[in-house]
C-alpha cells in the first residue's frame, strides 16, 4: 500500500462540480481509497492567460496500484469527465489530474515522472499538499517541503472557504 498525493485542477464547466465528481472518482479506483482531501484554492491560470481562473485541490490516496496504472486510471477518470486533450500547452481543462507524490518513490519514465516535475513552482500544488503534510516534509530526493513553500510565494492563489 502507497499513499499518493494528486494535484487536481480544472477551469471549465463547473469546476467546483469537476473536483468533486474527481474526489468520488478517486475513491472508487480499485485497490485505491480517498484518505484526505486539502482545501479548494482558485489561482491564476499558467501558460496562456486568456481563459478563466483554476479551482485546485490536492488529495491524499492510498493504492495498490503501480504508478503507471494509477496514472491510467486517473487519465481515465480526465476523459470520462470530458478532457480534451489539444496541441495548445496548459489550455483550459475540465480536469487535470497529476501525480505528485508516491510513496517515497522516484520514477522517471517517458509517461511518468514522480515527483511532478514542477510542483516546487507551482503556488496552486504546494500550499494544498501542505494542508495534509507534516511540517518537517521531506521529498524523497531530500527536499523539505517548507523550503520549497518558503521559495513560492502566495501570488495568484485564493483560498475559499470550505463550503464555497
Ligand atoms: P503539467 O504536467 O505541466 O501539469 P498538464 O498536467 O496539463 O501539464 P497533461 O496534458 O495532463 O499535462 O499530461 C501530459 C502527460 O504528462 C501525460 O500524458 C503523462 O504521461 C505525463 N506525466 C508525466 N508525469 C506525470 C505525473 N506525475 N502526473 C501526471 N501525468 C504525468
Ligand atoms: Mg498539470
Ligand atoms: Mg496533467
Amino acid at each position: 500500500m502507497n499513499r499518493a498525493y494528486i494535484g487536481l485542477g480544472s477551469n471549465l464547466a463547473e469546476p467546483q462540480r469537476q473536483l468533486r465528481e474527481a474526489l468520488a472518482a478517486l475513491d472508487r479506483i480499485e485497490r485505491t481509497r480517498l484518505a484526505g482531501v486539502s482545501s479548494f484554492y482558485a489561482s491564476d491560470p499558467l501558460g496562456p492567460s486568456d481563459q478563466p481562473r483554476y479551482l485546485n485541490a490536492v488529495a491524499a490516496i492510498d493504492t495498490e496500484l503501480e504508478p503507471v496504472a494509477l496514472l491510467d486510471a486517473l487519465q481515465a477518470i480526465e476523459q470520462t469527465q470530458g478532457r480534451q486533450r489539444k496541441a495548445e500547452r496548459w489550455g483550459p481543462r475540465t480536469l487535470d489530474l497529476d501525480i505528485l507524490l508516491f510513496g517515497e518513490q522516484r520514477i522517471d519514465e517517458p509517461r511518468l515522472q514522480v515527483p511532478h516535475y514542477h510542483m516546487q513552482a507551482r503556488a496552486f500544488v504546494l500550499y494544498p499538499l501542505a494542508e495534509l503534510l507534516p511540517a518537517g516534509f521531506r521529498l524523497p530526493d531530500g527536499r523539505r517541503l517548507a523550503e520549497l513553500l518558503a521559495n513560492c510565494p502566495f501570488t495568484g492563489l485564493e483560498r475559499l472557504e470550505a463550503d464555497a
